[in-house]
């Protein structure tokens, strides 16, 4: 079977009208066909209570749509006429992402299945970068990819997958300390540019989405991430799978725990949690000039780091935005991302922190423990939640009857 990541994200759109209401019928079909183990035509009204011909002019939109096809099984026991099965065709709709990793611009082309067509980067100096070379470069990279996209795919449009302070709703990169030319950044004209729709998401919220898709156990569970690398981000799902909390939150890097703190952060505020904790603030303080202002490099530094005293009140300063954030939200996970937590004695000092400030005695715990794990930033996951509303929309768009 096809397996099409986020699917039940994708169909949820159909079910609001009643498994009998002809309105999405057709969106249930092909939800049908994607979860199902290449169901035929005579299953599909069977599971589905529907008469056979509504069942066959509906497939055969799909088909015609080119979001399903149809086979003949290899060997069939069954005498006279053998069934015929019904797949997805992931390869029918694709999306364009454009995605940062440190200096690296990356742009893909990745289908319904989350496979990934084509990809290619372009290294710029993040810090010198202005708007129109970005949207430059930009331009290229999508050049290259649309080249490379099969004549048999819809392209449903672009999506830049962002650090940072992302304004979703306005298309507006609002702030990334790596960028720091880029701040405050419209970018509902690049579709002008690109020539095609283009959505603007920041990153964490594209990675939990897909995250959290993947689980079929948390049933009504609320997972927060949390990312601590040269910055300090967050995002919140509620596995009703519907909320993600896009506007204005998890900026918890630019909380403060400490009122008397005087160090100044990159957006323009003191005392920053992300000015005292994150690693470019951390790099910039310290005395060994060695700390490196890269992630995957600083875990390496931290892996062979003998003495980690630099992060007493980095780790006194996470383990209250733990608790706050716990209070805040109740989350029955917590998923760390990041340099600092891939070195198992640094997230073991963490969690013990938030135990000794948070404990099982406390009235407001209630009993209530959110489970912290660490996890490590996911390509595949960020890709397939930054093309997820693109995917949607287009399906929704021919389906819906
Ligand atoms: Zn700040």
């Amino acid at each position: 079977m096809t397996s099409l990541p986020m699917s039940d994200y994708y169909f949820r759109q159909f079910e609001h009208d009643g498994a009998d209401a002809p309105a999405g019928r057709k969106g249930r079909i092909f939800s049908a066909i994607c979860q199902g183990d290449a169901p035929t035509r005579k299953k599909l009204a069977t599971d589905m209570a529907l008469r056979p011909a509504t069942v066959s002019d509906l497939v055969m939109e799909l088909i015609h749509d080119g979001l399903i096809t149809e086979s003949r099984p290899a060997q069939s026991l069954q005498k006279g006429r053998p069934e015929i099965l019904l797949t997805p065709a992931p390869g029918r709709l694709c999306a364009v992402i454009f995605h940062f990793v440190s200096h690296t611009m990356h742009c893909a082309v990745v289908d319904l299945a989350g496979t990934i067509l084509f990809e290619t980067t372009e290294q710029v100096q993040a810090d010198k970068i202005d708007k129109q070379g970005f949207i430059d470069v930009l331009s290229s990279l999508a050049g290259k990819c649309t080249a490379h996209i099969p004549g048999s795919a819809k392209q449903c449009g672009y999506a830049l997958s962002l650090p940072g302070i992302v304004d979703e709703p306005g298309k507006r990169w609002v702030y990334s300390a790596y960028w720091p030319k880029l701040s405050d950044f419209d970018l509902s004209e690049v579709s002008e540019t690109l020539g095609h729709d283009v959505i603007v998401r920041k990153n964490l919220n594209c990675e939990l989405r897909a995250r959290t898709s993947r689980r079929k156990s948390l049933g009504t569970g609320k997972t927060l991430l949390i990312h601590w690398g040269i910055g300090i981000g967050a995002a919140f799902i509620s596995n009703d799978r519907e909320l993600v909390l896009t506007e204005g939150f998890g900026e918890i890097g630019h909380c403060v725990l400490d009122p008397l703190s005087t160090v100044s952060c990159k957006c323009g505020m003191i005392g920053c949690m992300e000015a005292e904790a994150g690693l470019w603030a951390l790099a910039t303080m310290s005395q060994d000039q060695s700390i490196p202002i890269n992630e995957q490099k600083f875990e390496d530094y931290l892996q062979d780091c003998t003495d980690k005293s630099f992060l007493k009140r980095p780790l006194l300063l996470m383990a209250h935005t733990l608790r706050n954030l716990t209070l805040t939200l109740m989350p029955d996970e917590i998923v760390l991302t990041g340099p600092f937590v891939q070195c198992p004695e640094t997230f073991q000092r963490l969690t013990e922190r938030f135990e000794l400030i948070f404990p099982e005695g406390a009235l407001v715990r209630k009993g209530r423990k959110p489970k912290i794990v660490s996890g490590r930033r996911s390509k595949s996951d960020e890709l397939v939640g930054a093309a997820f509303d693109l995917f949607r929309t287009e399906i929704g768009a021919l389906c819906r009857i």
